[in-house]
């Protein structure tokens, strides 16, 4: 095992703005935080570009920045990504959508792109898809969160160069796909062979017998969008020989780590939304450090969803149980030998009901780091820190470096 360990926790959408009905403090800075105080002040602390100033990012841009990775080079598009997502370890050469699983009519006219928000028994209509194979192509379906699903594309000479199958709006018909360019001719007549097949298999489908008898709409077609093929990415665990781990619930997260190379770790009671299991998260993770992890990453989404419904005192309240996070690493971790960070993929100010461009407060914390004798976490509080303007890219290499684990540059 390496002298020291690297523990991360990224609190999704932590930043936030001022709010009036809280004094002008932000929802971190009303919430009541010994824990995170006292990793603070035993550290680097700032307020933190998750990429360029000013620009806000998804999860998924957000997720690959603080895993050490460039989207402007890796970033796969959204039908890896939920490959990915759905626990499908994409092949040189795969293809992968986002699909919906919709209802059509006849004439395959949509009637509606998500199948009465369909939520339940998708396994098994994904299922009778999966394994499928057209023109020698095989054809892998997994389900996502309610009616989406991945569909991977596995064979050779496929191109992602071809037009999606939603029309993007009901009450259209389903579009034909077509190649962008000549090399993708095969590749859109395997699509649209794709349309034919969710139409042989889906449409008298025992569970949609039972929704069409129970007044509910069929989901008898998946439409297809966001096709893309990952590139060359170097799984950050190859690239710096180490184990990484993550801890997590939420699907997009989980297809980003496993694309970094970190090995997961989730349990149903992980994806609570803003009532997970908070305590058993951060059980595993110690349980991940104590296995020898290099670096360990906990991720929790709760913050994020309060801040896109506008609700400053649910964001405490979850702020608070993070920090109760931080005082089980306090007391269960010998810290002597751990190098333990908080950072945010994005802020999600309760004011603007999405993410935002603001910098995320973030500290790396450790007996090794330098410290910037601020006391308490708060964006105003970290202005003055010393990893204020610094991008997520800049962290993930201080951490690793913290850790002894950054190539030098030079002899
Ligand atoms: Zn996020």
């Amino acid at each position: 095992m390496r002298r020291r360990q690297g523990l991360l926790l990224i609190a999704d959408g932590l930043g936030d703005r001022p709010i009036p009905s809280l004094a002008g403090r932000t929802p971190l800075e009303a919430a009541a935080t010994p824990n995170m105080d006292f990793f603070a002040a035993r550290g680097m602390c700032g307020n933190v570009h998750p990429y360029r100033p000013g620009i806000p990012v998804g999860t998924d841009v957000g997720h690959l920045l603080i895993f050490g990775l460039d989207p402007d080079r890796v970033y796969p598009g959204r039908g890896p990504l939920e490959a990915y997502s759905a626990g499908v370890a994409m092949e040189p050469g795969d293809i992968a959508f986002r699909g919906n699983f919709a209802t059509v009519d006849a004439s395959l006219k949509v009637l509606d792109r998500r199948a009465g928000r369909i939520a339940e028994r998708t396994g098994e209509l994904a299922s009778a898809i999966d394994g499928a194979t057209l023109g020698g192509t095989l054809v892998l379906a997994k389900p996502l969160t309610q009616h989406r699903v991945a569909i991977v594309f596995r064979g050779r000479g496929l191109s992602p160069e071809v037009s999606p199958t939603d029309p993007g709006a009901a009450g259209l018909p389903l579009s034909v796909c077509r190649p962008r360019d000549e090399a993708a001719a095969r590749t859109a007549a395997l699509v649209n062979g794709f349309t034919a097949l969710c139409r042989e298999r889906l449409e008298e489908h025992p569970v949609n017998l039972e929704r069409r008898a129970a007044g509910k709409p069929p989901a008898n077609m998946v439409l297809l969008r966001g096709c893309g093929r990952t590139g060359e990415v170097t799984p950050i665990t190859r690239q710096f020989d180490i184990r990484c781990a993550c801890v997590a619930g939420d699907l997009t997260v989980l297809g980003i780590a496993r694309l970094a190379g970190l090995e997961t770790f989730h349990d149903p009671a992980f994806s609570g939304g803003t009532r997970s299991d908070l305590a058993g998260k951060a059980r595993q993770a110690v349980a991940c450090v104590r296995q020898g992890f290099d670096w360990t990453v906990v991720h929790v989404k709760g913050p994020d969803l309060c801040g896109h419904d506008g609700n400053p005192s649910d964001k405490i309240r979850v702020i608070e149980e993070i920090d109760a996070m931080f005082g089980q690493f306090r007391h269960e971790l010998d810290l002597q030998r751990m190098i333990v960070s908080l950072t945010a993929d994005h802020s999600t100010p309760c004011e603007k009901g999405d993410h935002s461009g603001d910098p995320v407060p973030t500290f790396v914390s450790g007996p090794t780091v330098r410290r910037d004798g601020i006391a308490e976490v708060g964006e105003s509080a970290f202005r003055a820190g010393s990893l204020s303007g610094l991008s997520a890219t800049d962290i993930f290499r201080i951490q690793l470096d913290q850790l002894d684990l950054m190539p030098k540059r030079g002899a």
